[in-house]
C-alpha cells in the first residue's frame, strides 16, 4: 500500500467514524445490513423505537424482526435492492421486543467498494405506525361516508357551485329521477328544476353563504312527472374542492295533503260563512247568487244553479243561476221528474254524474239554450223537514270533473241553503199576506166611506120623510075635523053625506098610515143595515109565487126571463125585494089586460145589472113622469079609476136604489104600457 493509498484508507476510516457518529445521533432509526441481510449496525433511535439492546440485534438477520408477511416481502425485495442499489419508502411491519408491531418506512442505499462490489446498506427507518393508523381510520371513515352516500335511500347529490354540474349522485337519486348515475353526472341542477336560472343562482348563493339551507322546489323526473322536493343543502370541501352537498326528500304527498287540508279549511270557512249569510239574510236571490258563484269557483265548475219545486204544478223552476246564463236559464221549468234535476228532486238523493251525455235521464233542453254541453254534473236535493223543496246543481263541460269530496261539499251547503230558502219563502208569503191585508184595509175603508155616505143620505131621507108625512097627514086630519064639526052643527039631513065623506077621509088616512108604517117596517132607515153579495135572480125567485098569485087574481100573464151569468150585487136583501115588489105590484095594479114581463141581465160595458118590469097597462102621461118618483104623488088617472095607493111606492123604490149606488128610469106610453128599469152596480167578487 503506498502512501496515497494509506492516506486514503486513513481518510476512509475517518469518514466511517464520522458517518457512524452522524447516524448514531440521528433522531430517525438507522440500520446497516451485510450482503446476507444481517444487521451490521443500528443506531440508538433504532433500538429505542423497537425496544431491543444492541447485543440482541447485531449480527441477526433483519427478517427476524419482521412479521411473517413483511419477512417474505423483505426476502423478495432485498436482492432487488442490492441490484438497484437504492430503496425508497419500503414499508415493513416490525416486531418490537414487547411483542407489539410498528410500521416503518425504509429508505436507503447500498455502499459499494471501488470495484462496485457490495459493502453494506445504509437505511433510515421511520416509524409511520401512527400515520398508517390515521390513514386506515381515514380510509375507513371515508368508506363509511361513501357507503352512507351510496346506499342511503335518501336522494343525495354533490354539486359544483360554479357550474351547477352534479359531481356525484347516489344510487337513490338516479333511481328516483329515472336516469343512470353516469347520465346524471353529465347533467346539472337546472336540468331538473322548473325554477328559472336566476332563482337557482339565488338559492346556490344562499346555501354557500349559509343564509338558508332548505328549500321546496319542483323537479321534473325523466318520466316527465313533477315532484315537490324538500332540499337540505350545505357547502362542503372535498379534497380541497368546494362543493355543495344536498339531501332531498320527496314531499309531493305531504304537500298534497297540506293543500288538501288548506282546501278543506277554506271549504269549512266557506260553509260557515254561507251558513251565516243564508241565515241572516232574507234577500234570498242575492245570497243564493253569492253562494252559487263561490261554489262554482271552489269546484272549478262552469255553472251552478238552484231549482225550486212549484208547489202548485210540481214543476222544477230555475230560481237562480251563475252568470252569464241568468237570462237564459232563470225561470226555466222542468216537468216533474224531468232531467237529472227532476230525478234528484223525486228520489231525494244526490247524484254525481261523470258524463251526462251518456245518462238517459239528462235533459238536453237547457244545453241547447246555453250552447254548453253538460258533461260532469253534481246534483243535491234541498230538503226541509224531510221534504224536498228543490235541487242545487253544478255542471262542467269536462267529463269526470267532479269527485266524491265535491259532492260532500255541495251536500254540506244544501242544508243551510234549503233552510234559508224556506225562511225567505215564508217571509215572501208573509209579505204577500200583509200586502193583501193592506189592500183589504184600503177596500174596507173605501166601503166604509161609501157606507158613511149612505148613512148620511139615510139621515137626510129620514128628515125629509118626517116632514112629508106630517105635511101629508095634516090634509086628511084637517078634513076630518071639518066634517066632524059640520056633523055636529050642520043640518040633520046632511048627516049621511058628512058621514060618507068622513069614512072616505078615514080610509085615506088608514091607507096613508099603513103605507107609512110599511116604509118604517122596511128597516130602510135603520143604521145597522147589512149589505151582502146577492144574486138578483134568486131574490126574484124567492117571491115569484106571491107575484104569480097577484097576477092570476088580476087575470094577467106573468113572464120571468132571468139573465144568465149575472155577477152578484152588494145589497140589503129586504130592501131590494121591496123595490121588486113595488114595481111588480104597480105593473099589476095599473094593467087591466095583457100581462107583465120581468127581465134581468148584465151590461158588461156599464158594469151594471138591470131589472126590467114591463107591462101592457094604462101608461103614464108625458107631463107626469117627472113627478111619479116624488113622495105621495099619484097620477091623475089613478084617482079617476079609484085605484088605491098612497104615492109612496116609487119614491121608496128610488130611495132604496139610490142607496145601493143605482139609478131608476121609466119609459111609458099612455094606454100602451110602461117599462120601469132599475140599474145596480155589479159587486166585486170578494
Ligand atoms: P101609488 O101606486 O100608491 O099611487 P106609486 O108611487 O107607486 O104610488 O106611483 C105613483 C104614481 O105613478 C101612480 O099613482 C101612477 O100614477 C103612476 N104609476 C106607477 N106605476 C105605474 C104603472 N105601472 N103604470 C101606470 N102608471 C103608474
Amino acid at each position: 500500500m503506498d502512501i496515497t493509498g494509506k492516506k486514503l484508507i486513513d481518510n476512509l476510516g475517518e469518514y466511517r467514524q464520522y458517518t457512524t457518529a452522524f447516524y448514531e445521533n440521528l433522531p430517525l432509526g438507522y440500520q446497516s445490513l451485510d450482503e446476507d441481510g444481517r444487521l451490521l449496525r443500528v443506531n440508538q433511535a433504532w433500538l429505542t423505537m423497537l425496544g431491543y439492546s444492541r447485543d440482541e440485534v447485531i449480527g441477526r438477520w433483519f427478517g427476524n424482526f419482521l412479521t411473517p408477511d413483511s419477512q417474505s416481502l423483505f426476502r423478495g425485495r432485498f436482492p432487488i435492492f442490492k441490484v438497484s442499489k437504492w430503496v425508497k419508502d419500503a414499508q415493513f411491519e416490525m416486531l418490537c421486543r414487547d411483542k407489539t408491531h410498528i410500521v416503518i418506512s425504509l429508505s436507503g442505499q447500498i455502499e459499494s467498494d471501488n470495484q462496485g462490489d457490495f459493502q453494506c446498506t445504509h437505511c433510515l427507518l421511520h416509524d409511520i405506525t401512527k400515520q398508517k393508523e390515521a390513514e386506515i381510520a381515514l380510509r375507513q371513515s371515508e368508506e363509511q361516508y361513501r357507503q352512507m352516500f351510496e346506499t342511503h335511500t335518501a336522494v343525495q347529490w354533490l354539486v359544483d357551485p360554479q357550474t351547477w354540474q352534479f359531481v356525484d349522485v347516489n344510487q337513490a337519486a338516479a333511481k328516483f329521477y329515472g336516469y343512470t348515475r353516469e347520465q346524471m353526472r353529465q347533467m346539472d341542477v337546472a336540468a331538473l328544476n322548473i325554477r328559472s336560472p336566476e332563482e337557482i343562482a339565488i338559492m346556490v348563493a344562499q346555501v354557500q353563504s349559509r343564509h338558508q339551507d332548505s328549500f321546496i322546489v319542483t323537479h321534473r323526473l325523466a318520466s316527465g312527472e313533477f315532484r315537490q322536493m324538500e332540499v337540505h343543502a350545505r357547502p362542503v370541501n372535498i379534497n380541497g374542492r368546494p362543493l355543495l352537498y344536498a339531501i332531498l326528500h320527496d314531499v309531493t304527498e305531504r304537500a298534497q295533503t297540506e293543500e288538501a287540508l288548506r282546501k278543506s279549511n277554506r271549504e269549512l270557512f266557506f260553509i260557515n260563512q254561507s251558513w251565516k249569510a243564508l241565515n241572516s239574510s232574507l234577500e234570498l236571490d242575492r245570497v243564493l247568487k253569492t253562494v252559487l258563484d263561490e261554489v262554482r269557483f271552489m269546484l272549478g265548475a262552469v255553472a251552478c244553479s238552484i231549482w225550486l219545486i212549484d208547489q202548485i204544478t210540481g214543476e222544477l223552476v230555475c230560481r237562480q243561476v251563475t252568470e252569464p246564463y241568468e237570462d237564459v236559464v232563470r225561470g226555466w221549468r222542468l216537468e216533474p221528474g224531468e232531467g237529472i234535476a227532476g230525478w234528484v228532486a223525486q228520489n231525494g238523493s244526490s247524484l254525481i254524474i261523470s258524463d251526462a251525455q251518456t245518462d238517459k235521464r239528462h235533459f238536453s233542453g237547457v244545453d241547447q239554450k246555453t250552447t254548453l254541453q253538460t258533461r260532469a254534473l253534481l246534483c243535491v236535493p234541498l230538503q226541509v223537514k224531510q221534504m224536498v223543496i228543490g235541487v242545487i246543481q253544478v255542471m262542467d263541460t269536462i267529463a269526470d270533473n267532479f269527485q266524491p269530496p265535491d259532492l260532500t261539499l255541495l251536500e254540506s251547503l244544501a242544508a243551510p241553503a234549503a233552510a234559508a230558502i224556506e225562511n225567505a219563502q215564508l217571509h215572501e208569503r208573509l209579505a204577500e199576506h200583509a200586502a193583501q191585508m193592506e189592500q183589504r184595509v184600503v177596500e174596507r175603508t173605501r166601503e166604509l166611506v161609501v157606507a158613511n155616505e149612505q148613512l148620511k143620505e139615510l139621515d137626510r131621507l129620514k128628515t125629509k120623510l118626517i116632514e112629508d108625512i106630517s105635511h101629508e097627514l095634516r090634509t086628511p086630519v084637517a078634513s076630518l075635523i071639518l066634517y066632524l064639526d059640520l056633523l055636529e052643527r050642520g043640518k040633520p039631513d046632511r048627516h049621511a053625506h058628512y058621514i060618507a065623506v068622513l069614512r072616505e077621509k078615514m080610509n085615506q088616512l088608514v091607507q096613508l098610515t099603513e103605507d107609512i108604517l110599511n116604509v118604517f117596517r122596511l128597516d130602510l132607515f135603520k143604521g145597522d143595515v147589512v149589505f151582502e153579495l146577492l144574486d138578483l135572480n134568486e131574490l126574484l125567485i124567492e117571491n115569484m109565487v106571491y107575484y104569480r098569485q097577484r097576477a092570476q087574481e088580476a087575470n094577467l100573464d106573468l113572464l120571468f126571463e132571468p139573465g144568465v151569468n149575472l155577477p152578484p150585487v152588494r145589497a140589503e136583501r129586504k130592501q131590494l125585494q121591496q123595490v121588486m115588489t113595488n114595481l111588480i105590484s104597480n105593473a099589476i095594479n095599473y094593467t087591466t089586460t095583457g100581462g107583465v114581463q120581468i127581465n134581468t141581465g148584465y151590461d158588461a160595458e156599464r158594469g151594471q145589472l138591470y131589472l126590467r118590469v114591463k107591462d101592457t097597462g094604462m101608461g103614464i102621461a108625458l107631463g107626469e113622469t117627472p113627478y111619479i118618483f116624488d113622495r105621495f104623488y099619484r097620477g091623475q088617472r089613478v084617482g079617476q079609476f079609484n085605484i088605491p095607493g098612497s104615492g109612496m111606492g116609487l119614491a121608496v123604490a128610488k130611495d132604496i136604489v139610490a142607496l145601493h149606488g143605482g139609478t131608476m128610469d121609466v119609459e111609458s106610453k099612455v094606454d100602451k104600457g110602461s117599462v120601469f128599469s132599475v140599474w145596480l152596480p155589479a159587486a166585486e167578487n170578494n
